[in-house]
């Protein structure tokens, strides 16, 4: 049953006219976003992301079966993204890049399990060429043929067709002839160019950002986006960002699934000059950044909920704050557990189905491209699929 929406009953005023237009199916402003920042009528403002997330996606709450792999952690941006955790040098303590064989080694947990997808990120190294990335691709398409391969960020790209002296475009070319199915949304922050000045100075700039993805799915490969909240933006820095999004996707149609990240300050520099080691976002933001997620981008089909990040029983909330896609099984979560995140590194499947279900909702696994994979999951059927 779809949900019904009253805005009279809304006890924010500022949210009336905004829940109105939702109703109406009017794309929101700047200015209406500003008051879903602003207001403090949390479960208000969860009903109507909820209600603009029952008309697209009905009951149904995606989630896949990954992997995630991250083949090194050496970047060469280490010193100037103060907000990672995840990034050494190349002789620091914890550095580390793997040879082919030792990341087919670690893929070889998707045997006989019911992985799908093998998410691939890491640091900017600045040895590993074009052809380490083309003859992982090929590798793992080769043992296994059935799983899609979404790898590399946006930023990832750019530093290698730095690396070759080419175009990002000529990068994305030969990964996906070497089996690149999407690209993962990481590497995007915020876009507003002070917040940059300020946590990643020498990444890729917001544009920059933007460019690559619009060369992905000009080739036809599709990508998610993020946007990692919860440190120095404002709320004008955050709907600048989730307008530029909005721009691409009107122009392209290729995200899948938007993706709010929030922000880990353990084991980062921002975090300690922020005063913020060991207090992470509220879960107040969190589902906030949720919700006006969903409302804003109206073109998207689907937003996420990275458990990793926010735990899995905020995750199971987020499902009635407009969230219909939870990250999956994962297996090794490294990039937010260097931040301090203390959730487990690896859901397993049957948990997840039992997540969403407990939940109300109804779990549809999916592979890469939102594809349903299995609808049908009954109890004792599920217990019995492998970790
Ligand atoms: S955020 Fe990405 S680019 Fe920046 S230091 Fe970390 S791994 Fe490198």
């Amino acid at each position: 049953m779809p949900q019904s929406l009253d805005p009279g009953r809304l006890t924010d005023p500022a949210l009336r006219p905004v829940a109105e237009k939702v109703l109406a199916r009017r794309r929101l402003e700047a200015e209406d976003a500003r008051a879903l920042y602003a207001s403090n009528d949390l479960l208000g403002l969860g009903r109507l992301a909820a209600f603009a997330n029952d008309r697209l996606n009905g009951d149904r709450v995606f989630f896949s079966a990954n992997q995630h792999l991250n083949p090194t952690n050496v970047c060469v941006l280490r010193k100037t993204c103060v907000f990672c955790s995840f990034a050494r040098m190349p002789k620091e303590e914890g550095a580390y890049t793997r040879t082919l064989e030792e990341v087919y080694a670690e893929a070889e947990q998707a045997r006989n399990s019911p992985t799908s997808e093998f998410h691939i990120v890491g640091g900017l190294h600045p040895k590993l060429r074009l052809s380490y990335y083309t003859e992982m691709l090929r590798g793992l398409k080769q043992r296994f043929p059935h799983i899609h391969i979404k790898a590399l960020t946006a930023v990832e790209i750019a530093h290698l067709a730095r690396i070759e002296k080419t175009s990002p475009r000529e990068v994305l070319l030969a990964l996906q002839e070497a089996g690149l199915t999407s690209l993962p949304g990481g590497g995007a922050e915020v876009f507003s160019t002070a917040v940059r000045a300020t946590i990643a100075e020498r990444k890729l700039t917001g544009e920059e950002w933007i460019a690559v993805h619009r060369e992905a799915h000009q080739l036809g490969i599709p990508t998610n986006c993020t946007m990692l909240y919860g440190h120095v933006e404002t709320a004008d820095d955050r709907i600048e960002h989730l307008t530029m999004l909005r721009s691409l996707q009107d122009e392209t149609g290729g995200f899948l699934t938007y993706i709010p990240l929030a922000y880990h300050p353990d084991h980062n520099e921002l975090g300690e000059e922020l005063g913020r080691v060991g207090s992470a976002t509220t879960a107040y933001e969190d589902l906030k950044n949720i919700a006006v997620g969903r409302l804003f981008l109206d073109n998207i089909a689907h937003v996420k909920t990275h458990w990793p990040m926010v735990t899995p029983f905020l995750s199971q909330v987020a499902l009635s704050f407009g969230c219909d896609d939870v990250e999956g099984t994962v297996v090794y979560e490294r990039v937010y557990h260097e931040a301090g995140a203390q959730t487990q590194m690896h859901m397993h499947y049957a948990d997840l189905v039992e997540l969403i279900r407990a939940a109300g909702k109804r779990p549809v696994e999916r592979n890469s491209l939102y594809q349903p994979v299995r609808e049908s999951f009954d109890p004792a059927e599920a217990e019995l699929v492998p970790a």
